[in-house]
């Protein structure tokens, strides 16, 4: 917990009762609970009671309360990887991936990730912030309450710490949690082509600047972007200015990336479609979590998903990420994401929200928020349903009724 976070938490009491189904993620030995007839009692933004309605406190009475008819309420979802923060759009790539271009070609002609950095630069600081504000608006509604938000639109020093800075006043801002990710090392810019080395070392430069402000520090490890020769170097000096690390490995071939993130002790491994394993090996040895993209997978190459079961059966925790990004994954919304999770990445309902709960949680290096258990901030959602299976079944829909972040409504 940050002093931010006591900054946007209301000492505001709330009782919500008449909760059909409550999914509290509750338990390690029993990773997901669901309460029938229940209610949720939240004392200063936290969670002070969550279980049956006739065990509810007699103190609860004195409380606000709403009913909420027999609904589904969940913890707010935790989207661990977005880069949300941006300004413009690239509907104009849909044509060109229709004709077969792909994800490394479109970035070798100056489209791609190149395109969003030129909007990104030209773009003043309310323009980009007021962009970003409408997508976590959008994410809010959806359901997310905590959100990684990555800089990596600027591509050079300078700007990324401006990107940064834009990011903190975001933070700052609420009603949203943000947890703040250093991504300079996103692509090579073209003034920089055939050096990613040199680029990687002046951008290790900003470290000192990062340190204390942004959480963790990440890179997008890809053969023909960035390869382990100037990674390490570069995560050996986040590291050495305390910046905590996550890395995107392995999204469009097997790049060796998740036995890095292991060896630098990261936090997280976004991505993993291609992941070997040995690299699954390396990453439950490590306690690394992985973040599974699945909408970015299926917008880019829906023929290869992460192997999700071999992560769940070999002991490594997954977290679902939304990916939110211009090209690759054009939402801001998890919370509609989870049919296509569950689809895609062969995963039950159960093993879903945990990946979109605690699962995201611990991919940003938080327990405070992802369940709703005593002591955890009173960040809630309640859905248009009365099982919690459905918000992974029906798709195309907001089924998302209310949120709540330390108790207080939020959206709609
Ligand atoms: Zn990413």
């Amino acid at each position: 917990m940050s002093p931010r976070d006591e900054g946007l938490a209301p000492a505001g009491e709330l009782v919500l009762r008449n909760v059909g189904q409550l999914v509290t993620m509750a338990g390690q030995a029993v990773p997901f609970a669901v309460e029938a007839h229940a209610a949720l009692w939240l004392v200063g933004g936290r969670v002070q009671y969550a279980g049956p309605e006739s065990g509810l406190p007699p103190a609860a009475a004195k409380s606000p309360t709403v009913d909420v008819g027999g609904r589904l309420a969940t913890p707010g979802l935790v989207d661990a990887h977005t880069h949300l923060l941006y300004a413009g759009q690239r509907a104009q790539e849909v044509a060109l991936r229709a004709r077969g271009a792909g994800y490394l070609e479109m970035l070798q002609a100056g489209g791609g990730i190149l395109a969003t950095v030129a909007a990104t630069n030209a773009a003043s600081d309310s323009e980009v912030l007021d962009a970003t504000r409408r997508r976590l608006s959008e994410a809010l509604r959806a359901g997310t309450t905590t959100l990684e938000l990555k800089t990596g639109y600027a591509l050079d020093p300078a700007g990324e710490l401006r990107l940064l800075g834009l990011a903190e006043r975001l933070r700052d801002e609420g009603p949203m949690r943000l947890v703040l990710t250093y991504l300079g090392a996103h692509a090579l810019p073209a003034s920089h082509a055939g050096q990613p080395g040199r680029f990687l070392e002046e951008l290790a430069t900003t470290h000192a600047a990062v340190a204390g402000r942004a959480q963790f520090v990440d890179v997008f490890l890809e053969p023909g972007v960035f390869g382990p020769a100037e990674v390490d170097p570069y995560l050996a000096d986040a590291r050495r200015h305390g910046l905590a690390v996550k890395v995107h490995v392995d999204e469009l071939q097997d790049g060796g990336g998740a036995a890095l993130a292991a060896r630098w002790g990261a936090v997280s491994a976004d991505h993993c479609a291609y992941t070997s394993p040995a690299g699954i090996a390396a990453l439950q040895a490590a306690g690394t979590v992985a973040v599974l993209l699945p909408g970015t997978a299926g917008y880019l190459h829906p023929e290869h998903m992460a192997p999700a079961r071999q992560f769940l059966e070999a002991g490594v925790p997954i977290a679902i990420g939304s990916d939110g990004n211009p090209g690759s994954s054009p939402t801001s919304c998890l919370g509609t994401l989870l049919p296509w999770a569950a689809a895609w990445l062969h995963l039950t309902p159960e093993e879903v929200w945990t990946a979109v709960t605690r699962g995201g949680a611990r991919a940003v290096g938080r327990t405070d928020v992802g369940q709703l258990t005593p002591g955890s901030w009173g960040d809630v959602v309640v859905w248009d349903a009365d099982d919690y299976r459905v918000p992974c079944y029906r798709y195309g829909t907001n089924l998302v009724q209310a949120v709540y972040v330390s108790g207080r409504q939020v959206a709609p």
